[in-house]
């Protein structure tokens, strides 16, 4: 690498969505919020103690650059780092993020090569869009910062700094999989993209299988590149020769403030909600939360309950399944007809099964706050999370900090980064045998209590011990140490032995 972060260098995150938020009132003026979530919880002492900026789009549509008299006021919700946003016009937010992002990389990382929309458009929109990021972070970084980029949306923020010469030391970590090669090779952009993650310094994924995954696409799109075998290892970081240069890949699950969820989980407020969620005491309540996404199994979800309920009468009226969908990129086409869908099998399980006194898919579509999640985390006694491809989940983990009785059972799809942790104490299930899902309800139902207790346990102790500052101070140090042999093998990570990498 060329440059090392020491005392002086300071740190630049890079991130499509900035920390917080813009909204525009019907009267015309600018509100400005914090935002929340992990991914800030973490970064923001880094960034006060490194005098550090963010950089971003604050999501508000905009024709015209932003207006000077709103900096105050969005300095002012990033207290104590600097934030430099980005905006995008419409045309923008249609081809480079709706576009590019989400219709083409989004689907194609998952796994739904029929949901991709290979348009040069937006390939066109990605590249500029990706190069006016690059613009405002040259504009900002000393030589000795740390200029870290984040996610899909931003994979070319780094090679378009190298061709502006800039030499910082550059990292880059994806938080959504990265997908085998024969799906990868589909993009008619897969050499532009692969050849662009090759200019960070430091490439950073959820598991293993999103590590080996780029590893051979580079050897197959990358000709003239040499790779160690001890790269293919499963050591947690490992580095790639590219001429003079050289490339680190690791491997680091991503996590959630342990803290925060369990100190939050035993507030009395939170108990006393719990309480009211669960009306009747008998009723066992099963609870998903996904954000709205084809991605995150929902129907499937649904059918398998359905399932449940036809081959176990024995629970008619006994459980209920609270199910909430946080609305997300209703924009686009495949995710307002997933909603109808959703809303259809609902409506048939709830026709085909409820009586008077007992409905048994409890919808929600919208956004709770903290406390409200928390609350309907602690009331369930099984958190069911099924998507079909998942980064990592982080609902998965949130479930477990907040099960502080540890009497839940949290049920898992083998295809969520989560359950390479996890897949010995929550039960795994492939989302798409739907009589594999309804036969593992019945199963968490029927555990003894001191099963449950211990898997809960071990589930809690992985979360706590590897929570999001644990993760985000093994990517620092990756980006840095010198001696890479002190990176413990990927095993360390997860609860016994890892799942075989087949199909995953
Ligand atoms: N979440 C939220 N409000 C809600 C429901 C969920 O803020 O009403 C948060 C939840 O706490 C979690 C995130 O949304 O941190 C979802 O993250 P996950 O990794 O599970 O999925 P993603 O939406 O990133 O695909």
């Amino acid at each position: 690498m060329d440059k090392k972060m020491n005392k002086e260098s300071h740190i630049i995150i890079v991130s499509n969505r900035l920390p917080l938020i813009l909204k525009k009132n019907k009267d015309g003026t600018i509100e400005v919020g914090k935002g929340a979530g992990g991914l800030v919880t973490a970064m923001a002492p880094v960034l006060k103690n490194r005098n550090g900026t963010w950089i971003g789009w604050p999501g508000y549509v905009q024709e015209e650059e932003i207006e000077d008299s709103m900096l105050p006021a969005i300095q002012a919700a990033a207290s104590g780092y600097s934030v430099k946003p980005v905006m995008l016009n419409p045309e923008e937010v249609k081809n480079y993020y709706e576009g590019f992002s989400n219709s083409i990389i989004w689907p194609l990382f998952h796994d739904f090569t029929d949901k991709c929309i290979f348009l040069t458009e937006y390939w066109t929109s990605y590249q500029k869009v990706n190069k006016k990021f690059a613009s405002a972070v040259y504009q900002n970084a000393d030589d000795l910062d740390f200029i870290w980029v984040h996610d899909y949306q931003l994979i070319l923020v780094g090679a378009k700094l190298r061709k502006m010469h800039l030499r910082n030391t550059l990292g880059f970590f994806l938080h959504i999989p990265f997908p085998p090669f024969d799906t990868f090779a589909r993009c008619p952009w897969r050499f532009e993209l692969l050849s662009a993650m090759l200019d960070y310094d430091l490439i950073g994924f959820h598991t293993i299988q999103n590590k080996r995954n780029f590893i051979r696409c580079v050897k197959k799109i990358i000709q003239d590149v040499k790779i160690d075998k001890k790269l293919e290892s499963n050591k947690a970081v490992s580095e790639l020769s590219l001429g003079n240069r050289k490339v680190r890949i690791g491997v680091f699950p991503i996590s959630i403030d342990y803290n925060e969820f369990f100190l939050k989980a035993w507030d009395s407020k939170v108990y006393k909600r719990s309480k009211q969620m669960r009306k009747n005491a008998d009723t066992k309540i099963i609870l998903g939360v996904d954000r709205l996404d084809y991605t995150k199994g929902l129907p499937e979800k649904l059918i398998a309950f359905k399932r449940f309920l036809n081959r176990y009468p024995e629970f008619l009226k006994k459980v209920q399944f609270i199910q909430l969908v946080v609305p997300s990129r209703r924009e686009i086409t495949a995710y307002a007809d997933l909603k109808l869908r959703i809303e259809q099998l609902v409506g048939e399980i709830n026709g085909m099964f409820g009586t008077d006194d007992w409905l048994p898919v409890q919808y929600m579509f919208r956004t709770l706050d903290r406390d409200e999640l928390i609350s309907l985390y602690r009331a369930c006694d099984i958190g069911f999370i099924a998507p079909l491809k998942d980064g990592m989940n982080l609902v998965a983990k949130e479930y477990c900090a907040c099960n502080i009785d540890e009497r839940g059972v949290l049920i898992l799809s083998e295809f969520a980064g989560a359950a390479q942790q996890f897949h010995q104490d929550a039960i795994l299930v492939n989302p798409y045998d739907i009589e594999g899902m309804a036969k593992a309800i019945y199963r968490a139902f029927n555990m003894p209590l001191e099963e449950r207790n211990q898997r809960m346990r071990n589930l809690r102790e992985n979360v706590k011990n590897k929570d999001v500052f644990w993760w985000l101070n093994s990517f620092l140090r990756a980006a840095i140490e010198k001696d890479l042999s002190s990176f413990p093998q990927v095993d360390e990570y997860y609860l016994g032995k890892p799942i075989s990498d087949s199909g995953r």
